[in-house]
């Protein structure tokens, strides 16, 4: 079964050079874990963290050095190994790649902060390859607020530059993530958004509490706009309990019934989150991917279903949101 996996965080070694590459290093996705796994597409996300983090070790950097090092480190082993993987912008470029027995890797960005308030910047990134953008991650930005236990800032909306900018990312071609905002501002995405927009990486708060995943009020408005939540493998995201250090492929399964009972088959998809989640997982990298989906087979889902949640729901979205 192949597989578009909507977020990893497998870029951010690239900040320390070195000789880590997206071939074969220790973590969670490289290119060979990815064929093993039957990958259609990965999504691999510049995540920003907090850049004092840098620092504390002893590494100079800014949000633009940052972008920089990791763009480079994609393209450059996707350059390396273009018998194999090619960069996807769109999709024909996905099904151009399938076609000739390439995998496709798309860039996206965690944290619209880089763009600090400057549409061009909006542009600058799409011309760099970014195709889909979280808006926030764990704090406020020009787009808006995230998710919290603050009921006060969770309830927060998009600020005007969100709303604006939102709607130039729609006619770019780049896709709106929600995973991380408030739900304010997720309900602002709904109304004002054209086209189908993700939560890359969140599961059903009502199946897990954390907060970082979505109602089901939203999951019903998420199904309504054509769009797509992919199954986070964070233990926190996906236990009845907040602290859980494991994933069990039953809790993935939980999940995923509860998403789809609430909002329907075409709303759900993956987004592992691979190399930027702690703990463990019974799924623990992409090459044990088509585990998941026989784990799937033997809870009910039928093959075609299957089918939806590992790559279809995301490439119905990507046609109709991505450019
Ligand atoms: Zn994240």
């Amino acid at each position: 079964m192949k597989f578009i996996d909507m977020h990893c965080d497998t870029l951010m070694p690239f900040v320390r050079g070195g000789d880590y590459n997206l071939f074969s290093n220790n973590g969670q996705v490289d290119f060979q874990k990815m064929k093993k796994g039957d990958a259609l597409a990965q999504f691999f996300a510049v995540f920003f963290p907090k850049m004092e983090m840098f620092a504390k070790q002893g590494i100079e950097m800014n949000d633009e050095l940052y972008f920089k090092l990791l763009t480079e480190g994609f393209y450059r082993d996707i350059e390396k190994h273009s018998d194999i993987i090619a960069f996807a912008g769109n999709a024909a470029d996905i099904e151009k790649n399938a076609k000739d027995g390439k995998m496709s890797a798309v860039l996206t960005i965690e944290d619209g902060r880089f763009i600090n308030g400057d549409m061009n910047k909006i542009k600058e990134v799409y011309d760099k390859g970014v195709r889909a953008i979280s808006l926030t991650w764990n704090y406020e930005n020009c787009f808006g607020w995230p998710n919290s236990l603050d009921k006060e800032i969770m309830n927060k909306g998009l600020k005007e530059f969100g709303i604006e900018a939102i709607q130039y990312m729609n006619d770019l071609g780049i896709i709106i993530d929600v995973s991380h905002l408030s739900d304010g501002g997720f309900y602002d995405v709904a109304k004002y958004t054209k086209k189908p927009f993700v939560a890359t990486h969140s599961n059903a708060r009502a199946a897990s509490p954390h907060q970082r995943n979505l109602t089901d009020d939203m999951i019903k408005v998420l199904a309504e706009k054509g769009g797509v939540t992919g199954l986070n493998f964070a233990p926190q995201f996906m236990d009845l309990d907040v602290n859980a250090t494991h994933t069990p492929v039953s809790n993935i399964i939980r999940n995923a019934k509860h998403i789809v009972n609430v909002g329907g088959i075409d709303v759900l998809g993956l987004g592992t989150d691979f190399d930027g989640i702690g703990g463990t997982q019974e799924i623990s990298d992409s090459s044990m991917l088509p585990q998941l989906w026989d784990a799937f087979a033997k809870a009910g889902f039928h093959e075609s279903e299957i089918e939806k949640i590992a790559y279809g729901n995301v490439m119905r979205v990507i046609k109709e949101s991505m450019k």
